[in-house]
């Protein structure tokens, strides 16, 4: 075989796995209509993914009338990846199997925060060494660990920048430092991103090639897949900051040293800090005497108790975080947008706020019918961090020269 027939047989390996990875089951007649290879093709596949075990026979559909078609599935049990999702409130280490189901889970508390950054890369081995063993898998099964991180981070040295929630962090060279205690393969992406991937693989995204996902949290960030890849932009990028999105020249400023970012206007963080300057000028306000120590809990009950300083301050948010959607859905034409993180869970009514706002500004004679959904879960940071290594691993598996 030369060299292109080699590629061309890699790419049709790599579309039938991502077929039957991304729709759960198929069957051989249904993976040649959609790949286009002849039924013959797909049998040899087939075959060969099955002598390699990624693949297996699932159990007879039944209901239907007639001899059933066999149905295949990845096959979960192969191999597993720890994900890891690190987070300012709490980080959570798990084992989880090729279909992206958790097999094992713990917490580290990040409330009281290890005294160094060697303590907190001891801890997170240690909660590593303790979901494969509770799980009783060997482990030589697991493929390797994901991690989501607050970013920015630079993926490729798997190295954490300067989280400006999460300053015990800056400058871990994670993967460098868990490779060599845990002889297994790390990879880093920023949490947003990893979450993107979660939903793409097994979420909300998981019917479609074309999604984005932005969090509205203590800060503002997103993630973006652009025809079944990660989109992370070309080296040092920042693709995905949504949060940085300059809605307002002359608006307040942010953290990123610009003016007026989406973050300035619209993240927990702005809120936070524009209720507490409010609040100032408000003595008769119950919470006035804590306004200097307020947390974002404090921010969604004020909102659930419907005070008005804080209904204000969050739908504005909202409003803008409407405009960035519309800027996102005219930028990408994604099939589905996802939004997720505290303010989507700890206040319904944003939700709303953004889908009018963002409905309302189609442009004139558009057929865009992009999907606007918001995930309550929390789930998906973890799952995305798992699914960093299956992705790869089945990336290799497809490329592999047999
Ligand atoms: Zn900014």
């Amino acid at each position: 075989m030369d060299n292109s027939q080699f590629q061309l047989k890699n790419l049709n390996r790599r579309l039938v796995l991502n077929y039957i990875r991304k729709n759960r089951l198929a069957t051989k007649a249904g993976l040649a209509a959609v790949t286009g290879l002849t039924f013959m093709a797909i049998q040899k596949i087939i075959a060969e993914l099955e002598s390699l075990e990624l693949v297996r026979k699932d159990l007879p559909q039944t209901g239907g009338v007639g001899r059933n078609a066999i149905t295949y599935r990845v096959n979960e049990k192969y191999g597993y990846s720890v994900g890891i999702h690190i987070n300012s409130f709490r980080t959570t280490v798990a084992l989880l199997d090729l279909n992206g189901s958790i097999v094992q889970r713990v917490y580290l508390e990040m409330e009281h925060l290890p005294p160094s950054q060697e303590r907190f890369v001891a801890d997170l081995v240690d909660a590593v060494e303790h979901v494969v063993e509770a799980s009783a898998i060997e482990r030589s099964k697991v493929l390797g660990v994901g991690i989501g991180v607050p970013g920015p981070v630079d993926s490729k040295e798997g190295l954490v920048l300067m989280p400006p929630n999460l300053k015990l962090l800056h400058y871990l060279p994670l993967k460098r430092i868990l490779e060599q205690q845990l002889q297994l393969p790390v990879c880093v992406q920023k949490d947003t991103n990893a979450i993107a991937l979660g939903e793409y693989w097994h979420g909300l995204g998981s019917r479609y090639d074309n999604l984005v996902y932005l969090d509205l949290d203590a800060g503002i960030g997103g993630g973006l897949v652009i025809d079944g890849k990660l989109h992370e932009g070309s080296e040092g990028g920042v693709a995905g900051e949504f949060g940085h999105m300059i809605m307002d020249v002359e608006g307040p400023l942010c953290n990123c040293g610009n003016r007026g970012c989406l973050e300035a206007i619209g993240s927990g963080l702005a809120i936070l800090r524009a209720f507490s300057q409010e609040l100032a000028g408000h003595p008769e306000h119950k919470l006035y005497l804590k306004r200097n120590s307020l947390g974002l809990q404090d921010v969604l009950e004020a909102a659930a108790a419907s005070d008005l300083l804080v209904l204000h301050l969050l739908n504005k948010s909202a409003f803008y975080t409407g405009i960035a959607v519309r800027n996102l859905i005219n930028l990408f034409n994604p099939q589905i947008i996802i939004l997720g993180g505290i303010l989507i869970k700890g206040y319904p009514r944003f939700f709303e706020i953004v889908k009018d706002v963002a409905d309302s500004r189609k442009m004139k004679g558009s057929r865009e019918q992009v999907i606007l959904v918001s995930e309550p879960s929390d789930e998906m940071g973890i799952v995305g961090a798992g699914e960093i290594v299956a992705d790869h691993f089945f990336e290799d598996v497809a490329l592999r020269q047999r």
